[in-house]
């Protein structure tokens, strides 16, 4: 409303009735200034320009706690001496100063709060003041801030990430593929500057570039290279493997995935593909496949997983599958496959190698035993490769299986032929006897046959022994084999075997000396027995008709016999091998024996913890040293 407008109005009535119209209207229009300023949402007060406090509105009493009537016409900074110095009063003192308008951010000392100001310079040359509080503003501003720099940050980050891992990362910013942006590794690898990189995706026609992507052999268009066709398709490429050809002829091989880059919504915005480069090891296993086609073994290698990637022409030879169709289904023998199947997901569980026995079909239908050998080879960067040979090792498996069978079969034989022949014989022994009962006096006639009933005996009793030796074979052999230990003097015991074999030595008209000192200890007496008159008995057997000397004697805690002759002796050759079963040596010529004595000897004398010996020289004579702990 314009004043002389209303001067001019008022001029025209009474002036009494002029006035109160004028005092009405202005009353009212205070009434609705009151109102508003009662109403808005942020803190008012007036001042006047001795900063007297002229007007605050309820928003102000309750900021400041404290009413209106303690307010009105207080000196502001008197009111808040705090404040007088900081920089929101120096903004108002600008505003007082300067009367121009200011608008500013501050914290309150009073309210603990972040507080936003505005400053009006007023008609009255004090200043209209208007605040509020703005807590919840200042905090999404600087969530905003924090975001906007962990966004950044994040950003910084990957792209340190992108430019520091030792693969070639290739971004497709759209669902195109067209725009491609390579990392540094990648740039590097494809030669060109880092960045986004648009000669990987030209067409064709236009292209400039200094390399061609194949695959197996085959150049790539560009909608086919594996983050374009990520991108374009959405569908994910794995283990896609390239060759990357530069016009200069070097070829690098790569090896990685491309996968889709999806928004929220599920839509493909670009694609994102990650290679390494696997020249190097492609080159070792080239080598290794050169070296593995010289092997004369069945070769193959097989990946990470143990999926086999390769075999050698011996494969294809052996089993006459073709090149690109090589595979163990069908080849290996089923009743070997759930064994080799079980020992190959241990070994990659594992990562060690592993050897199995198993057979493998020939081309022709036959299966033959081979020894599978496989070895992990660890490859740069950690990845894990599998070498492995197939033996043939049919033949010695056939002629092992033989001999086990031919011993087998020796110690039945033996078994049996100790068992069986001792019934007969006992027999045969009880009929002699009784034969010579029956015969009674002696007469001349009667004589001759007594005469040759003993040889009979004596035949019957030399085979008894031979079962005896054959038995005690089979038993050692077996296993089934105590010793039944007492007191035994070595000297009394060699005495008493001497003494046995007398009517023998003289047969064959060797002299024995004996040289025996009494030497006591824990044995089993029966089994040193046979070990005495075996080697006396060779003594004589093998003497010549030399002297044969037996001596006895301690050794500190331990006992020593030693049996000597003169007679043919061993080559040095054979030494070793008389102690074995059915050994004999190469002069024997016509002395009959089975190669059994010094067997059971040896094995007798190692059961009581001793050890026996032998010392020869062809044509002049052996000495046989037992030693027996006491
Ligand atoms: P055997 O006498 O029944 O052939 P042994 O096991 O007792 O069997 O002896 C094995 C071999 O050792 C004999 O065949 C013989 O060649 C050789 N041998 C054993 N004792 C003597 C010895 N005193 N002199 C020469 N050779 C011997």
């Amino acid at each position: 409303m314009d004043d002389r407008d209303t001067q001019g109005h008022a001029a025209k009535g009474s002036p009494a009735a002029e006035a109160g119209a004028a005092e009405r209207e202005l009353r009212q229009a205070h009434q609705r200034f009151t109102e508003i300023l009662e109403s808005i949402t942020d803190a008012f007060y007036a001042v006047d320009a001795a900063w007297r406090l002229t007007y605050v509105n309820q928003r102000t009493e309750a900021a400041w706690l404290r009413p209106r009537e303690a307010l009105l016409g207080r000196v502001l900074w008197d009111l808040f001496p705090e404040a007088a110095s900081n920089e929101g009063a120096r903004q108002l003192q600008r505003a007082m100063q300067e009367r121009v308008p200011v608008r500013f951010e501050t914290r309150s000392p009073y309210l603990h709060a972040w507080v936003e100001t505005i400053a009006y310079p007023a008609a009255n040359g004090g200043l209209s003041v208007l605040f509020q509080e703005i807590a919840e503003r200042k905090a999404a501003e600087a969530d905003l801030q924090a975001s906007e720099q962990r966004a950044l940050a994040r950003a910084i980050e990957l792209q340190t990430v992108l430019d520091t891992v030792p693969a070639a990362v290739w971004i497709a910013h759209d669902p195109s593929g067209d725009r491609i942006e390579a990392n540094c590794y990648g740039a590097e690898l494809l030669r060109t500057p880092p960045g986004v990189n648009a000669s990987t995706t030209a067409p064709p026609g236009e292209r400039q570039t200094h390399y061609r992507l194949m695959r197996g052999g085959r150049e790539l268009p560009p909608d086919e290279r594996p983050v374009q066709a990520a991108a374009r398709h959405g569908k994910e490429q794995r283990d896609v493997e390239l060759e990357l050809v530069f016009s200069d002829g070097a070829v690098r091989h790569l090896l990685g995935n491309a996968t889709p880059i999806l928004d929220a919504g599920g839509a493909v915005t670009g694609a994102v593909g990650a290679f390494i480069d696997v020249t190097e090891r492609r080159r070792a296993d080239a080598r290794l496949r050169q070296l593995a086609e010289a092997l004369p073994q069945l070769a193959w290698s097989a990946g990470a997983d143990g999926a086999p990637d390769w075999f050698n022409q011996r494969w294809r030879d052996y089993t006459g599958q073709a090149a690109g169709a090589e595979a163990f289904a069908g080849v290996l023998h089923p009743d070997d496959g759930p064994a080799v199947e079980a020992l190959w997901r241990g070994a990659l569980a594992r990562g060690a190698g592993f050897e199995v026995e198993h057979r493998l079909r020939r081309a022709d239908g036959e299966y033959r035993w081979f020894l599978r050998r496989a070895v992990p080879l660890s490859e740069e960067g950690g990845g894990l490769r599998w070498f492995a040979t197939c033996t043939d090792v049919h033949d010695l498996k056939v002629s092992q299986e033989a001999l086990r069978q031919a011993d087998r079969l020796k110690e039945d034989f033996l078994h049996m032929a100790s068992h069986e022949f001792r019934t007969p014989m006992t027999a045969l022994r009880l009929q002699v006897e009784l034969l010579r009962r029956t015969l009674g006096a002696p007469t001349p006639a009667l004589d001759k046959a007594s005469r040759q009933l003993a040889m009979v005996d004596a035949q019957v009793e030399r085979l008894q022994a031979l079962i005896g030796t054959l038995l005690d074979a089979s038993r050692l052999d077996a296993g089934k084999f105590t010793l039944d230990l007492a007191e035994v003097d070595l000297a009394e015991l060699a005495a008493e075997v001497v003494a046995r074999c007398a009517q023998d030595a003289e047969a064959r008209e060797t002299p024995i000396t004996l040289q025996l000192a009494p030497v006591r200890g824990h044995w089993d007496r029966a089994r040193l027995d046979q070990v005495i008159t075996n080697l006396v008995g060779n003594a004589i057997k093998y003497g010549a008709r030399k002297p044969v000397a037996v001596e006895v004697a301690p050794r500190g805690e331990e006992a020593v016999l030693r049996v000597r002759d003169q007679g043919i002796g061993i080559a040095a050759e054979s030494l070793a091998s008389v102690f074995e079963q059915f050994e004999r040596a190469g002069n024997v010529r016509n002395i009959q024996g089975l190669g059994l004595g010094l067997w059971i000897a040896r094995k007798m004398v190692e059961a009581h913890g001793g050890t026996i010996s032998l010392e020869s020289e062809e044509g002049r004579g052996s000495t046989f040293t037992v030693v027996l702990p006491r």
